[in-house]
């Protein structure tokens, strides 16, 4: 089953040949005869009755930009009056009372909501087997069942199993980018700021970005237009003017000047990986870039800073989980406190638990300054170490990660295996910046291999041209999953 992107689907709604009522109907046959798992609820009635809307709106004569179009939002938003789980059982039955300023700005621009999906509980997690709601597999896995990455592994799954043509998903330290290499996608994290956090439940706030998953660059470039913009409900919302992402697309890439970080190259990484990028990045010399090697020297401390800075804000953002205002309360207690502590255990999982473990610890009085204010210096260093490498370089090119998808359990009783997963991302966040992974390869076992695009604060015109033209020299994201072949 070739795939069909958002632009394609597009174009069939405008000319009329196919409406948004039989294309949410056919995704929506899709995901209940899927066994990825996912997604955590699907809301049929209100999809179709958006699409019967959005139909008429057209005949109407709306131009929204992405009207009609069916997609999927990672349970981590917030929808007014629909369950919000974030993959967690203290949640499991939690109504939201608004909507997140992404999901507006998408439904304001004609997309159908066809439900939420699986995700790693409270988006902590590189492979989706931390969900309440159980593993997601991978449809690339064929023989054996593979994890389709995380935390946003159900949103990734959805989209390399045609269960949807898109989804949002979030990215904190790599989950939009990991799963999209691990599912064969296109998934990019914008900078910092540029789409508010309102609504979008709180993992590590000075980290957490929204952020889609896509077939292609140009999917993903169509789908900012509407994710992005100031909110002035998130107060690091950046304000600057709208942009139109698709701007800069075919802009040739003569002259463009590469930078290969060695640290993205070390030990660790599997040599299929490193074969595929050094054959993307020849690519990119033919279509008139050039490379040279640089170095961020910090970087090997990131991922010590991400497991001190994230864990604390999350000990933080994760205390009114309290069984008091909403979400789960345990029912044997005798006093409050043994309610709190009761419902606290029951209701979170445990690589929850590790985290605010280790962020309230971290935070602790006369702990804080060799940790926490420790890990906020090396954060600096990182974004220093960006900051002069653009001074000489427009984009820096790595693997998005060290290996391909690992199967289910493989990883999971070996917490410190499973976060170097996101060795190669998790710089990105640390500084703010944008980032990409775009397919690149297959392995010899099959599975897609992951190239990790980044460039500076707000230029993610850039990043998405340099990704688009790399896709409209190769065919790597037209592949689809073995399983989907034969349907
Ligand atoms: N895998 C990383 C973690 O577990 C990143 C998660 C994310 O980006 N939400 O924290």
């Amino acid at each position: 089953m070739t795939i069909k992107t958002i632009k394609q689907h597009l174009a069939d709604l405008k000319h009329g040949q196919v409406s948004s009522v039989e294309l949410t109907s056919d995704y929506l046959a899709r995901i209940a005869s899927s066994e990825l798992n996912a997604f955590i609820s699907v809301n049929p009635e209100t999809a179709l009755a958006a699409a019967k809307h959005a139909d008429e709106e057209r005949a109407a004569g709306s131009d929204k930009p992405l009207l009609g179009l069916p997609i999927a939002h990672k349970d981590i938003f917030c929808i007014d009056g629909t369950r919000t789980t974030c993959g967690s059982k203290i949640l499991e039955n939690f109504t939201a009372p608004y909507t997140a300023t992404v999901v507006n700005r998408l439904s304001d621009a004609g997309t159908i909501s066809l439900g939420k999906t699986n995700m790693d509980e409270f988006a902590m997690g590189s492979s989706n087997e931390n969900s309440y709601f159980g593993d997601v597999l991978n449809p690339w896995g064929n023989e054996v069942s593979r994890v389709p990455g995380g935390s946003s592994g159900g949103s990734a799954a959805a989209v390399a199993g045609q269960l949807v043509p898109a989804s949002t998903g979030t990215d904190t330290g790599g989950s939009i980018r990991q799963p999209a290499a691990f599912c064969g996608l296109t998934g990019v994290k914008p900078s910092y700021g540029r789409c508010s956090r309102y609504g979008m439940i709180a993992f590590a706030s000075s980290l957490d970005q929204a952020a889609p998953v896509t077939h292609t660059a140009e999917d993903a470039a169509l789908l900012l237009n509407s994710m992005t913009g100031f909110d002035k409900r998130d107060s690091t919302s950046v304000e600057i003017e709208n942009e139109d992402f698709t701007r800069d697309l075919n802009t040739p890439l003569d002259g463009l000047k590469i930078g290969l970080p060695k640290e993205f190259f070390g030990e660790g990484l599997d040599d299929e990986i490193a074969q595929r990028v050094a054959d993307a990045i020849k690519v990119y010399e033919s279509l008139g870039a050039s490379v040279v090697d640089v170095s961020l020297p910090n970087a090997k401390l990131a991922l010590a800073a991400y497991y001190v800075i994230a864990p604390a804000e999350a000990s933080s953002n994760l205390a009114r989980f309290d069984g008091v205002r909403y979400g789960y309360r345990t029912e044997h207690y005798d006093d409050l406190g043994q309610m709190y502590a009761r419902t606290r255990s029951e209701g979170f999982g445990e690589e929850v638990k590790r985290r605010i473990m280790i962020g309230t610890y971290a935070l602790s009085s006369g702990y804080y300054d060799a940790y926490y204010a420790k890990a906020q210096k090396v954060r600096r260093l990182i974004s220093n170490d960006f900051d002069s490498l653009f001074q000489q370089v427009d984009v820096l090119i790595g693997p998005t990660t060290p290996t391909t998808a690992f199967t289910h359990g493989s990883r999971s009783d070996d917490p410190v295996a499973m976060y170097l997963n996101d060795i190669y991302t998790i710089p990105v966040n640390l500084a703010g910046l944008p980032a990409a992974s775009i397919q690149c390869g297959l392995s010899s076992n099959g599975l897609p291999i992951g190239l990790q695009l980044i460039t500076p604060y707000l230029q993610e015109s850039r990043l998405l041209k340099v990704a688009h033209q790399f896709q409209l020299e190769t065919d790597w994201h037209t592949l689809t999953a073995p399983s989907l072949e034969v349907a």
